[in-house]
């Protein structure tokens, strides 16, 4: 487990405003990594990943049986920062019963027929599930914040300050709902440079692999990396909140990311305090009725 003091660092102070300059990319070019030095932080990194897969297996197990509570995990970022690759790193261990993932693209015109958050409620997880969100109604003041053109029909051809307002009371509106109902938000910005976005792209044009990776429509939308960057930065202080904050995690190292969030999803359900349901003496008793048969039946057999 990281140290919680450690992960503090990461955590958007809900009301506080975001600067995302102020919040690292590379964690490994912080003071503190610079003395432990990058091997052993690969190393531990590992290490976190494989203890906090173990522990979310068991605690997701925890989850489906207490059937009380349901967790949603909701990762954005800029193109190419990771979160497939955190997704499927992070629930390497979980059983697929007890897990779904939902990546949402650009809405279906029978999607821009609803409110904004339709497509998203249809998705929500089950009591004892874990859901994850790769992209979510965040997209509503991100991408079409840059590109108001793709808000679809009904939507103010040139949204102001306040629609963009209510849009974030209305996310709030909606997590207070979840949340007050049972649903936990994990919330997680992966945060990559613009710099490794660039070698990430390259790595896809030069490595066959990748190829199918790589999207013209990602490199047009680099260009507006600085209108994305503030978009972010407007939601992020705008909708971490008590009840569901965010995290701005450290992205341009893929392990750092990979274990950070492995460890702050682990100990979110943990916190939980969550328990198996308790047997009742009823139950007990017919447990116990049930076991005299079967093994009255396999004697008779004989
Ligand atoms: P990918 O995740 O790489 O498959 O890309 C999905 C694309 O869908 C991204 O370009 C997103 O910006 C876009 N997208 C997701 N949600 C929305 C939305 N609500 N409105 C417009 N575009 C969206
Ligand atoms: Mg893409």
């Amino acid at each position: 487990m990281i140290n919680p003091k450690l992960l503090k660092q990461f955590l958007v102070e809900p009301g506080s405003e975001v600067d995302l300059k102020k919040y690292v990319t590379d964690w490994t070019e912080t003071e503190v990594a610079k003395e432990l030095g990058k091997e052993v932080i690969k190393e531990r990194a590992a290490e976190i990943l494989d203890e906090s897969r173990k522990q979310l297996a068991e605690t997701q197990e925890l989850l489906y049986a207490a059937d009380t509570h349901s967790v949603l995990i909701i990762l954005q970022a800029m193109d190419a920062a990771g979160k497939d690759g955190t997704i499927r790193h992070v629930m390497a261990g979980v059983n697929p019963q007890g897990c779904q993932v939902f990546s949402f693209k650009k809405p279906s015109a029978e999607e821009l027929d609803h409110n904004f958050l339709w497509r998203y409620m249809k998705s929500l997880p089950e009591r004892g599930r874990i859901g994850i969100f790769n992209r979510s109604y965040y997209e509503d003041v991100l991408v079409v914040k840059v590109h108001p053109e793709w808000l679809g029909p009904g939507a103010p051809a040139e949204p102001d300050e306040k629609f963009w307002k209510q849009r974030y009371e209305d996310i709030n509106n909606f997590e207070k709902h979840l949340t007050r109902n049972g649903t936990l938000i994990l919330k997680f910005f992966l945060h990559v440079s613009k710099d490794e976005q660039k070698r990430r792209f390259l790595e896809r044009l030069t490595n066959p692999e990748k190829h199918w990776k790589f999207s013209e429509a990602d490199l047009a939308e680099r260009e507006h990396w600085k209108e994305y960057r503030k978009a972010f930065e407007d939601a992020l202080t705008a909708t971490s909140t008590k009840r569901a904050p965010w995290h701005v995690i450290p992205a341009d190292r893929k392990y750092v990311a990979r274990a950070l969030v492995a460890d702050l999803i682990t100990t979110a359900i943990q916190d939980m305090g969550l328990k198996y349901p308790k047997v009742s003496d009823d139950k007990m008793k017919r447990l116990a009725e049930a076991r005299a048969k079967l093994e009255g039946n396999n004697a008779a057999d004989e």
